[in-house]
């Protein structure tokens, strides 16, 4: 279904967010026919350059990041049409009057800040005062909000100087994935695993995020940061919060935001022995992180293992276990939920004593699969395994459903549409700062270094023994 006419300005339109992910994005919901009719994507960037040399710009980007859409030339070209571009300089008053000039006041106008934080408040401050601002316009924010809570709590108060809270989409693009709302489906759509959805039955819970590749050319941004505050705050807070919240009673945007703000208000502090943190090494011609950083002697952990506990009657008594890290065995993400063993097991020792587990992959091969106890076929006797009920996505629905859009591509009509669902609310933002905080002041307290562990490993061993001591395993990283 088309999204109804708007004007788009992209801040920081030439920027590496905006070329690989943003107006690719977009291209692609022009060519499903979800952006039609008169529609204006406007750039606006500190770059010298006019609307000609901006849609070059762009037409490469989607050539080099479309992917199979980009072959289109037909649709590239009327696309490109609506692309225009302002020089503008954020803090100053370069390029404001001619970007006012251009947007048009009969329709949705969002304005979409893929520019470094520090800008966010400049850019709010001159929308508004050059009368761009009104109750309907919406603004969208990238990551990261803020890098402690005194910082996420100052841009919230900058930001609702002119917008109210309606107003704001702050992206996590893991929101947008199309498994992650699926887990929603599962246990809302379903009447199969939401009465076995609390420490009664669930063991444990096991969320990984697993890059293969390092720091890559973002050292120095990342250094700043680490693995807490890139990827636990956000990314690994929001699943899990998707994962233990109650049932909101409608899915809306305020209803599933405050159950999953309980979650984050009902999280233990992080004990530190329920934390590790790594750094990794070189290995096979790959260098090390502090290699690939400024500062030498870094401290900042690009892994984090850690046990979490949610004080509320559904979860009292089942731990979670997140981890994360770069240089890992795999590029691999997933939720694991890690049902209890049958209380009597009928057949005997010699059986083999089997638990259910329902994995939701988030990548590769997006999907959701669940294991159940089978016997094993033949005439064996009653030997039990293991086999997955599996609901990879591209099998079951064919490959042409499962080709999903990008996440980028699913918020922005989100916020056209003007539907904050998938978006984060200030005060989640805020809780989840409250709760990674502590942890954190506690390692900058200490001279300790990170542990060290090996490019192309599972981590630290000490995040192993951190599931050991409680008698499980981590699931393999593949
Ligand atoms: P970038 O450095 O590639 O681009 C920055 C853009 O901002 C450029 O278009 C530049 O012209 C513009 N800009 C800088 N100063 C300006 C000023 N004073 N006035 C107007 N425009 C100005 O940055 P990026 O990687 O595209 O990141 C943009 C935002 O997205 C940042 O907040 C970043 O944290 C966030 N983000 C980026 C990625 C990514 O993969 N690149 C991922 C997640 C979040």
């Amino acid at each position: 279904i088309p999204v109804d006419p708007f004007d788009l300005v992209v801040f920081g339109g030439t920027g590496d967010l905006a070329r690989r992910k943003i107006l690719p994005a977009l291209f692609r919901r022009y060519v499903a026919g979800q952006i039609e009719g008169d529609v204006r994507l406007i750039g606006a960037a500190r770059s010298e350059m006019d609307a000609t040399a901006y849609r070059e710009m762009v037409r490469e980007a989607i050539l080099e990041f479309g992917g199979d859409e980009a072959g289109r030339k037909t649709e590239l070209a009327a696309f490109l049409k609506m692309l225009d571009y302002v020089t503008l300089d954020a803090k100053g008053t370069q390029g404001w009057a001619d970007l006012a000039a251009k947007m048009r006041t009969d329709r949705i106008c969002a304005f979409y800040f893929s520019v470094a934080p520090s800008l966010f408040g400049d850019l709010a401050k001159r929308l508004h005062k050059h009368g761009m601002a009104d109750d309907e316009s919406r603004i969208v924010v990238e990551k990261p909000f803020g890098r402690d809570l005194e910082t996420a709590r100052a841009l919230n108060r900058t930001l609702a100087r002119h917008f109210h809270e309606g107003q704001i989409y702050r992206i996590d693009h893991y929101l947008g994935k199309e498994t992650v709302q699926n887990l929603m489906a599962i246990r809302f759509g379903n009447v199969l695993f939401e009465p076995l959805w609390n420490s009664q039955y669930v063991d444990h819970i096991q969320i990984t995020v697993a890059e293969s590749v390092g720091v890559g050319g973002r050292g120095d941004y990342y250094d700043s940061s680490g693995a807490m505050r890139d990827m636990v705050q956000n990314h690994m807070m929001q699943l899990l919060c998707l994962i233990a919240m109650e049932p909101p009673a409608k899915f809306e945007p305020d209803a599933v935001r405050d159950e999953k703000l309980k979650v984050i208000r009902a999280l233990d502090p992080v004990e530190p022995e329920n934390v590790v943190r790594g750094q990794y090494e070189g290995g096979d011609a790959q260098p090390g992180y502090r290699a690939q950083v400024e500062n030498a002697d870094s401290l900042t952990e690009s892994f984090v293992a850690l046990k979490a506990h949610i004080s509320n009657w559904r979860w009292a008594g089942t731990p979670f276990y997140l981890r994360t890290g770069k240089r890992l065995k795999e590029r691999a993400s997933e939720i694991a939920v890690m049902f209890k063993d049958a209380p009597h097991s009928i057949f005997g020792a010699d059986a083999g004593r089997h638990h259910n587990i329902l994995t939701i992959r988030l990548q590769p091969n997006e999907g959701i699969e669940l294991g159940v106890t089978i016997k094993e076929p033949g005439p064996g006797g009653m030997r039990l395994i293991d086999v997955p009920l599996d609901m990879t996505f591209a099998e079951a629905l064919g490959p042409e459903e499962a080709d999903f859009p990008d996440a980028y591509e699913r918020l922005i009509m989100d916020v056209i549409r003007g539907n904050q669902t998938l978006f984060m609310r200030g005060d989640e933002v805020e809780a989840a700062w409250a709760w990674t905080d502590p942890v954190i002041a506690e390692w900058d307290a200490q001279s300790d270094a990170p542990l060290p562990y090996a490019s192309g490993s599972s981590g630290p061993d000490d995040a192993l023994m951190l599931m050991h001591r409680d008698g499980r395993r981590w699931r393999e990283i593949r």
